[in-house]
């Protein structure tokens, strides 16, 4: 069997960024991945990849009051004990529209998404989701998902891939993602970094290292399907340029191509993932190494065989495998 790259793009704008810095100091990296989305699109049509792009269902709105119709119940909001997070709290501060508002409201860049060869549309929650937070309820998430599904929708994209903030993936969540209607997610790299180390610091060093040196091995796999939803793991994110590390910045190409290749050799799964406010900034020199990547690809689908899918292409493939195995 053929291997398969994978693609997948958290698309959130600044809601994923709520608690993590004011919005002055990371709009620059916001805006800069509107203006990069259109050149990546460019770039996937070039080489053929196929993406995912899970989009925050805040981003579907053409105004606040359109949005606003879309509420889960007052009832049924996460009911964070970090009000930091509240998502309905912080939209009484924003514009009303994507004009006033690009870093908040994007349905002119979901639309061109939409219209490039090869791309699909996810959902990376209704209003960008913590499922490990403390406060918030399986309910409350499964009322987020509905909205998520819901404002897609009125907008004529029927999403069934789901990827979720922080890659915080819970089976009782996992379950509440099949029962609303979507057949497969992304799950956390699940190296021995991820399972066996719990000390944040310590975690957050490794995983570093992991971009540049082969610390937890290659990332490929054979999907499962867990109970009816298609777990599609990430095998790795594609990290910005960090400028104190920038002479590692060809090791962490290398590792990614090495990874391509062990994949591709062994007919396994390969799954690529950032977000478009990654390559905000230094968009140029990101974009020359994505095209890097995916010339990378071409070779390999030469030569191996390897196939560019997205998510949802990547269920129907296994949809149908599984059902050829069954006949
Ligand atoms: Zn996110």
């Amino acid at each position: 069997m053929a291997g398969t790259l994978l693609v997948s793009l958290d698309f959130e704008l600044f809601w994923g960024m709520l608690d993590v810095c004011p919005l002055e100091q990371y709009q620059d990296h916001v805006l800069g991945g509107r203006e990069a989305i259109p050149k990546l699109l460019k770039l996937f049509e070039k080489y053929d990849i196929h993406a995912t792009w899970a989009a925050v269902g805040f981003l579907f709105g053409e105004s606040k009051e359109e949005l606003a119709r879309f509420f889960p119940a007052a009832g049924e909001r996460p009911c964070y004990r970090n009000l930091g997070l509240d998502p309905y709290a912080y939209l009484a501060k924003i514009g009303e529209n994507e004009r006033e508002a690009p870093c908040f409201y994007g349905p002119s860049l979901l639309k061109l998404i939409a219209q490039t060869p090869g791309q699909e549309l996810g959902s990376h929650t209704f209003s960008h989701y913590y499922c490990r937070e403390t406060g918030q309820t399986p309910g409350e998430f499964a009322a987020d998902m509905k909205a998520a599904r819901e404002i897609a929708m009125a907008h004529g994209y029927d999403v069934h891939s789901a990827i979720l903030p922080r890659n915080q993936c819970e089976p009782e969540y996992t379950e509440v993602l099949r029962e609303t209607g979507f057949t497969a997610y992304r799950d956390e790299e699940n190296d021995w970094i991820h399972e066996k180390i719990h000390f944040h610091p310590l975690l957050r060093l490794l995983r570093l290292m992991d971009v540049y040196f082969p610390l937890t091995g290659q990332g490929g796999y054979v999907p499962k399907n867990e109970n009816g939803i298609w777990n599609l793991t990430g095998s790795r994110m594609y990290k910005p340029i960090l400028k104190p590390l920038y002479c590692l910045e060809g090791l962490k190409l290398h590792r990614i191509k090495n990874q391509m290749l062990h994949a591709a050799k062994r007919g396994l799964t390969f799954h690529l993932w950032w977000h478009p406010h990654n390559i905000g900034v230094r968009t140029e020199e990101h974009l020359r190494q994505l095209e890097e990547i995916f010339k990378y690809y071409a070779q390999l689908r030469e030569t191996y065989g390897m196939e560019s899918r997205n998510m949802g292409e990547m269920t129907a493939f296994l949809e149908n495998q599984r059902n050829e195995g069954r006949s």
